[in-house]
């Protein structure tokens, strides 16, 4: 399958202060099939939120380039950027605040719609109605206001308003972490069950390894704005060769307490450090048990160690 995401050496930074530089994103490359899902995980403030907005367009990149489909999406003209749009939405972790509480459910949902499809009355009701019952909510649903739906409802909602202009790719960032457990397998299951229907190509950002191990095709690993770790999603998790990875993959919970938990667990010691004005070398220099001279002074490039499977790190 062709690729539909390329990104190529994507840097986003924003300037903090005199002389603080705060590097989200820092020379990431990437791409993604058509119809794959790639996991994007990390612990909060490793810059994966700002990844997925700056592969919208949503957020200028300081360097390196995004291309959808073969065209770079920080230099599109109008119209291009428009078709754009439509071809690339993207799912809030918040569903509540991402909804405007003034509008009801279907003024909501036919936004997007009304910019990028000619639609008689008639036939936009049936577009909202049909996309309702898609997410598995119904005709009752569209008079209502935000407020009136549950957490689920509402992320619900947010899925019906990425669909109704029939895209392509969809960032989900965090869909489900900020609702509750009991339903966040529901929202996953539909957003797989979506993405077989209609052939969608996912990046799913999640800071959850355990979640994200069950959707995705591939998953990488970030770190301070890097990619540390980029593998098909069985190999990360049954092999990962990154000490940050096998720190992250050995602090996974096993589901059932009753076995018992005879992995060696790895303590990631110490905090995230700051992503302002990063180390020069390895950005996990501080933290890794594996640490050599060399990796606090140069920083490892990601490197295909076997087929598919990428790491940044000089022991390998
Ligand atoms: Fe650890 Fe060095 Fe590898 Fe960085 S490059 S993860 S410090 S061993």
């Amino acid at each position: 399958k062709k690729n539909l995401i390329e990104v190529v050496n994507l840097k986003k930074y924003f300037n903090v202060g005199k002389d603080m530089v705060l590097k989200a994103v820092d020379d990431v490359s990437f791409n993604i099939k058509e119809g794959e899902t790639l996991g994007l995980v990390g612990e909060s403030g490793c810059g994966k939120t700002t990844c997925g907005r700056t592969i919208l367009g949503i957020y200028n990149a300081t360097e390196g380039h995004v291309y959808f489909d073969g065209q770079d999406v920080h230099a599109m003209n109008r119209s291009e950027k428009l078709k754009f749009k439509k071809n690339a939405q993207i799912i809030f972790q918040d569903p509540y605040a991402s909804l405007d509480p003034r509008m009801t459910i279907s003024e909501i949902i036919a936004e997007g719609m009304d910019v990028h499809f000619k639609l008689t009355h008639k036939e936009r009701e049936k577009r909202i109605n049909e996309l309702l019952e898609i997410v598995g909510l119904n005709q009752e649903h569209a008079s209502r206001f935000p407020h009136e739906l549950s957490g689920g409802q509402r992320q619900r909602v947010g899925i019906a308003r990425a669909l109704a202009v029939e895209p392509k790719f969809i960032v989900c960032d965090e869909p489900i972490s900020a609702l509750d457990v009991s339903i966040q397998a529901q929202i996953v299951n539909l957003l797989v069950k979506l993405q077989k229907e209609m052939g969608l190509t996912y990046l799913f950002i999640s800071h959850d390894l355990s979640m994200v191990k069950h959707i995705s095709d591939r998953v990488g690993v970030m770190y301070l704005g890097s990619i540390v770790e980029l593998a098909p999603s069985f190999n990360l998790y049954e092999k990962p060769l990154h000490p940050y990875t096998k720190a992250l993959i050995s602090a996974i919970p096993i589901p059932d307490p009753k076995i018992e938990d005879e992995r060696n667990r790895i303590k990631l010691e110490g905090e995230v450090p700051s992503p302002i004005n990063p180390p020069e070398g390895c950005k996990f220099y501080k933290r890794c048990a594996r640490a050599m001279d060399k990796c606090r002074n140069s920083r490892p490039e990601l490197k295909e160690i076997e087929k598919d499977h990428f790491v940044a790190c000089h022991l390998y």
